[in-house]
C-alpha cells in the first residue's frame, strides 16, 4: 500500500486541481463573454473575476514553486490553462488602453510551448484558441482579429519552439536539470545519514576547497553501494521478494537501497508511523509477521499486498554521534517473501545482523566525514591566523578578521566594531546588507554589543538569534538572523577593546565547536587590532603637527616632492600657497604664549576645513602655514586663499580677561608650471609674495605673478631664508 497522508491534506490535493480548474473555466466563460472588453457593463464584476482567477494562478505557481513540478498527470495541465486565462484576462482589460497586448499571450505561449512537454503545451494553445473563437463568436472581435491574432501566437509558439528544440540548447537544459537534481539527491542522502556539517563555505585560498565534497561524496557512494550489496545477499540467500532500507528523514521514512524482484516499489517518502516500520520506529526491534492475513498492508512501499507471504522489520541502530546522545533506531530494515513460513531463529539472526552491520556502516560515515571536518577546520584556522598576521591598519586588520571569521563560521554576516573613550564604532562589516552597519557608531553600552563587552563574554549564550533585541542600536534590522554570536575583543590583559559580531539565517550556525573557533580567533583579532591602532597613533605623530594636527613641516616636503612629480608627469596645474599671520609677535606679547597656541589651532582648523581631500594643508613653522592645492591653477589658489583670508578675519577668539580677538593673516601665492618647476623654486616664489603682501599692508593674497620682475626680497629676510 502507498503513504496515506493526512485527511485534510488529502482533501486539498484532490480539490486543488478542481478548483484551479472551476476558477479556470469561470474566468475563460468571463473572457468569452466580454466582460473584460471595454464599455462592458458592471465594472466590479470583472475586477473580481479577474481577481480570483489572478489569485489562484498565483496560488497554484507558489504549490508549484514549493513542491516542485506536481507528478500527477493532471497537475501538469490545470496551472497552464489557468495562466492562459489570466493572460486573456489581461490582454483583454489592458486592450483598450494599451495597444498590442496580444504580446503577453503569445510570450506565454511561447514560454509554455518551450518548456513544458508538448502535451501540456498542446492543452494550453487549445484553451486559447477556445477562447479567442469563443471572443469571435460572441462578437468581441472582428475575424480578421482572430486570425492576425492566432497567427502571431502560432508563430511566436512555433519560434520559441525552434529555438529551445536547437541540440544546444536542449543539451544545457538537460544537463543543468540532472546536475541539480543529483546535488539535491547527494544532499538529501547526506542529510539522512548524518553526513552534513555545519561549516563556513570553502574559501578561495583553502587548499581543501576541492577535496571537502569529494570525501563526503565517496562515503556517500561507500554507504550506497555497501548497502546494496549486503541487501542483495539477503534476498538471494534467504529466498526474498524483496529487501529494503527505510531512512528516517525529515518528512518520514525514505527508502535508501533496496534489492527486489518487483519493479512496482514505490520510494516514498512514507509518513513513519505507518506500518510495521513504524512499529520498529515506536521501539519493538523487531517485528515478524507470518503468514501475513489477507489484507496485510504492513509494508508502504508496495501499493498492494499482493504476492506478500510473510514479512520482517528489524531496526537499523542510529550510530552513536560524535556529541550528544543516541536518536536511538535511524532507519529499518524490511524483508519479504511468497512464502508464508515462521521466519527461523536462523533467518532472524541473519537479518538483525545485516541491519547492526549497516547502523556501524553509517557510524563509519560519520566518523570519516568528522575527521574530515576537524582537518578542514584546523586548516582554515591557519589560514585565518595567516590573513590576521598579513594586515597592519587598522582598516586592515578589520578587513583580515572578517575575512577569518566567514572562513571559520558559516557567517553571513559579519562585523568588527572597536571602543574608543566613550565611542563604538563599526570599522568594518561585510556580508548580507553589510552597507547597513558601515561607519555606524553608538555608546559603548548601546545594544546586545555593549552588554557583550560589559560581561566580557560571548552573546547570546544559546549562539540564537530571534530578531528581537537590538544588536548595536535600536535602529538594527538583523531580523532575518536565526543565529548570532557577538565575542568581546579582550587583550591579553582584560582589557576589551571592540566586538566581533557574527550573524547568520541558518540556525546552531555558532553551536560547538564553531562557537570555540570564533572565540580563539577573537583573541587574535584583538592583539592584531590594539597593535593596528598603536601603529596608526605612531604614524600619525610621526607625520603631523602634534599642536594644529596638521601635516607636520617634514611631511609637507616630502609630500610636495610627490604631488610636484605627479604633476609634472601628467601636466596637470598645481598651486602653492603660504601664508602668515599678521603681527602674531604682538599677540602673543599681549596675549600670553598659550592663549597664541589656541588661536594657532584656530587658524589651523580653518585651512583643514578649507582644503579638499586630495589637498594638502601643513604647518609650514611658527605661525606660517602652506597648502599644496593638486589640479588647481594660480586663479583656483588666489580664490581658495581669499575664501581662507575671509574667514580667518571672521575668526573670533575670546580672551578670559581682556575680551575679544581678532586677528588677519598674509597670503603667498606660486603656480606649477607657471612660477617655477622645482618645489624650491615654487616656495621662494610664494615666500617672496608673502613678503610682499605684508609690506603692501598685510590681511591680503599677492601672487607672484601680480609682482613686477624685479622684485626682491630684503636683503635680511633673504639671507634669513638661505640660512
Ligand atoms: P608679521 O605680521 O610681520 O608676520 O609679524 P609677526 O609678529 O607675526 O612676525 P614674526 O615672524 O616676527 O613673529 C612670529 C612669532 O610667532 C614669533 C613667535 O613667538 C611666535 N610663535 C612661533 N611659533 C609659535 C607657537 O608655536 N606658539 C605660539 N604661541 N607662538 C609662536
Ligand atoms: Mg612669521
Ligand atoms: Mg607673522
Amino acid at each position: 500500500m502507498r503513504a496515506r497522508p493526512a485527511p485534510h491534506q488529502r482533501l486539498l490535493a484532490t480539490l486543488a486541481p478542481w478548483s484551479v480548474l472551476g476558477a479556470a473555466t469561470f474566468g475563460g466563460a468571463a473572457v468569452v463573454a466580454g466582460a473584460f472588453e471595454a464599455g462592458y457593463g458592471p465594472r466590479w464584476f470583472s475586477i473580481v473575476v479577474a481577481l480570483v482567477v489572478v489569485a489562484a494562478a498565483g496560488w497554484d505557481v507558489r504549490r508549484r514553486l514549493k513542491e516542485g513540478t506536481g507528478d500527477r498527470l493532471f497537475a501538469a495541465y490545470e496551472g497552464p490553462i489557468l495562466w492562459v486565462v489570466a493572460a486573456w484576462i489581461a490582454m483583454r482589460g489592458l486592450g483598450a488602453h494599451v495597444p498590442h497586448t496580444y504580446i503577453i499571450g503569445a510570450a506565454l505561449l511561447a514560454w509554455l510551448v518551450a518548456t513544458r512537454p508538448t502535451s501540456v503545451a498542446l492543452f494550453a494553445a487549445g484553451a486559447a484558441a477556445v477562447l479567442e473563437v469563443g471572443l469571435w463568436i460572441t462578437g468581441h472581435q472582428p475575424l480578421a482579429a482572430l486570425i492576425v491574432q492566432t497567427l502571431l501566437l502560432a508563430g511566436a509558439a512555433f519560434g520559441l519552439r525552434l529555438f529551445a528544440r536547437s541540440q544546444v540548447y536542449r543539451e544545457q537544459v538537460e544537463a543543468e536539470r540532472v546536475q541539480r537534481h543529483e546535488e539535491a539527491e547527494v544532499q538529501a542522502r547526506a542529510r539522512d545519514f548524518g553526513l552534513l556539517t555545519a561549516q563556513a563555505p570553502a574559501i578561495r585560498e583553502l587548499p581543501s576547497a576541492d577535496e571537502r565534497p569529494t570525501v563526503g561524496r565517496a562515503t556517500l557512494d561507500y554507504l550506497t553501494e555497501s548497502f546494496h550489496l549486503q541487501l542483495d545477499v539477503l534476498r538471494h540467500g534467504m529466498g526474498l521478494t524483496t529487501a529494503a532500507v527505510l531512512w528516517r528523514a525529515p518528512d518520514g521514512l525514505v527508502l535508501r537501497g533496496c534489492s527486489s524482484s518487483r519493479a512496482d516499489l514505490a520510494p516514498g517518502p512514507y509518513p513513519a508511523g505507518l506500518g510495521i516500520p513504524g512499529s520498529v520506529l515506536r521501539d519493538v526491534p523487531e517485528v515478524t509477521v507470518a503468514p501475513v492475513h489477507a489484507n496485510f498492508a504492513g509494508l508502504p512501499y508496495y501499493d498492494g499486498p499482493g504476492g506478500v507471504g510473510s514479512a520482517m522489520a528489524v531496526a537499523i541502530p542510529a550510530p552513536s554521534p560524535v556529541e550528544g546522545p543516541s536518536p536511538g533506531t535511524a532507519g529499518v530494515l524490511c524483508v519479504d517473501r511468497a512464502a508464508t513460513d515462521p521466519w527461523t531463529e536462523t533467518e532472524r539472526l541473519v537479518v538483525r545482523a545485516a541491519a547492526r552491520k549497516m547502523g556501524l556502516d553509517v557510524a563509519t560515515g560519520q566518523r570519516l566525514k568528522h575527521t574530515d571536518h576537524e582537518r578542514s577546520t584546523v586548516r582554515r584556522f591557519c589560514i585565518a591566523l595567516q590573513q590576521l598576521n598579513g594586515a597592519l591598519g587598522l582598516e586592515q586588520v578589520a578587513d583580515a578578521s572578517l575575512e577569518a571569521s566567514r572562513a571559520m563560521v558559516p557567517a553571513d554576516l559579519a562585523v568588527v566594531s572597536v571602543v574608543k573613550g566613550d565611542v563604538h564604532r563599526v570599522v568594518q562589516a561585510a556580508g548580507h546588507h553589510a552597507e547597513r552597519f558601515a561607519d555606524l557608531q553608538f555608546t559603548p553600552d548601546e545594544g546586545l554589543v555593549g552588554k557583550a563587552i560589559e560581561l566580557k563574554t560571548s552573546l547570546p549564550a544559546t549562539g540564537e538569534y530571534k530578531g528581537k533585541r537590538p544588536v548595536f542600536t535600536a535602529g538594527d534590522k538583523l531580523d532575518e538572523m536565526r543565529s548570532l554570536l557577538i565575542v568581546p575583543l579582550s587583550k591579553p590583559d582584560g582589557e576589551t577593546i571592540g566586538a566581533l559580531t557574527v550573524a547568520s539565517r541558518e540556525p546552531g550556525a555558532f553551536a560547538s565547536p564553531n562557537r570555540e573557533m570564533l572565540e580563539l580567533i577573537a583573541g587574535q583579532v584583538a592583539v592584531k587590532l590594539d597593535l593596528a591602532s598603536a601603529h596608526e597613533q605612531i604614524r600619525e605623530m610621526a607625520t603631523t603637527d602634534g599642536l594644529t594636527g596638521l601635516t607636520n613641516h617634514r611631511t609637507f616636503q616630502q609630500a610636495f616632492t610627490t604631488m610636484l612629480s605627479r604633476a609634472d608627469r601628467r601636466e596637470d596645474p598645481l598651486c602653492f600657497i603660504l601664508t602668515d599671520i599678521d603681527h602674531f609677535g604682538n599677540l602673543n606679547n599681549t596675549y600670553g604664549h598659550p592663549f597664541g597656541d589656541e588661536v594657532l589651532r584656530g587658524v589651523a582648523g580653518v585651512l583643514h576645513r578649507a582644503v579638499r581631500k586630495i589637498d594638502l594643508a601643513a604647518r609650514y613653522g611658527g605661525e606660517e602655514f602652506a597648502v599644496i592645492l593638486e589640479g588647481s591653477d594660480l586663479e583656483g589658489g588666489r580664490a581658495l586663499a581669499e575664501r581662507i583670508r575671509t574667514e580667518i578675519e571672521g575668526l573670533v577668539f575670546t580672551h578670559e580677561t581682556k575680551g575679544e580677538v581678532r586677528l588677519t593673516s598674509s597670503f603667498g601665492v606660486a603656480a606649477f608650471p607657471g612660477d617655477g618647476r622645482t618645489k624650491e623654486k615654487l616656495i621662494a616664489h610664494a615666500d617672496l609674495a608673502l613678503y610682499h603682501a605684508k609690506a603692501q599692508g598685510r590681511n591680503r593674497v599677492v601672487a607672484f605673478a601680480d609682482l613686477p620682475p624685479d622684485a626682491e626680497m630684503p636683503q635680511k629676510k633673504k639671507d634669513a631664508s638661505e640660512s
